[in-house]
């Protein structure tokens, strides 16, 4: 059975991975900082009190999972704020920083012990992370964030290699969330495309940048 760990699980994209992953027969481990109703209804293995930016918080999810296998680890968690020029609230940019760009290194790098050879990591990114895709200026803290963590994805995917795991980067489109204000695709949707593009996705494509959709993205 493949085993399946999605961080930020309690809403959003990641509650509907959880989801698509449970009804297609995955063992799901969900992780998140409080549950929700629709997460217990997965029927997903809920790790609660997992926050991101927390060293002590995923090292004791690291014990909880030691010994297990992790077949596929999605870094979903990440948050965006919007900055201005005009409106530059430091401490804000500092916090995506925090999660969406050294979380998922932290996260991988502490269950790095459950990942083996044929194991897939994917970091949920953002187009607004590229640097050759960014013809409108503006949110700061998201667009560097979110860059950052395309280069951790590279390092990870050069230092996983001879263990035989891979690291994606995936974009999963605008998607109807909180984040986005419900504007965009329904996450069904989106949860889907990241499904069907994790399980395309193999060795050889190892620390590239995708849409879900299917189109490699430029840096
Ligand atoms: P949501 O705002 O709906 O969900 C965000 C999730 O991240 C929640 O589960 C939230 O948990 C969790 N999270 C945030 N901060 C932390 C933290 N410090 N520790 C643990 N969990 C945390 O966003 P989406 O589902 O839309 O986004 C999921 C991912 O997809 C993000 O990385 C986002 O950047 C990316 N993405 C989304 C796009 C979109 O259009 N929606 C487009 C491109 C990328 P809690 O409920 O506790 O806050």
């Amino acid at each position: 059975m493949t085993t399946v760990v999605v961080t930020g699980a309690n809403r959003g994209i990641g509650l509907e991975l959880c989801r698509q992953f449970a009804r297609r027969g995955d063992k799901v481990i969900a992780t998140c900082r409080k549950d929700s109703l629709e997460l217990r209804e997965t029927g997903a293995e809920i790790h609660e009190g997992i926050e991101v930016t927390d060293d002590a918080s995923i090292h004791a999810l690291a014990g909880e999972l030691q010994g297990r296998r992790i077949d596929i680890l999605v870094n979903c968690a990440g948050i965006l704020t919007r900055e201005s020029l005009d409106d530059l609230d430091i401490d804000r940019i500092r916090r995506q920083f925090e999660i969406n760009a050294i979380s998922p290194l932290r996260v991988t790098a502490a269950l790095q012990g459950c990942l083996g050879r044929g194991s897939k990591v994917a970091i949920i990114t953002s187009r607004m992370g590229s640097i050759e895709d960014n013809t409108s200026g503006g949110y700061y803290g998201y667009r560097m964030s979110k860059a950052a963590v395309n280069i951790v994805a590279r390092s990870l995917a050069h230092d996983l290699k001879d263990r035989g795991v891979s690291v994606f980067l995936i974009h999963p489109g605008m998607v109807a969330t909180e984040m986005t204000g419900h504007r965009g695709i329904p996450p069904e949707e989106a949860a889907a495309d990241l499904v069907v593009r994790i399980d395309s996705l193999g060795p050889e494509d190892s620390g590239t940048f995708w849409h879900a959709k299917g189109d490699l993205l430029p840096w």
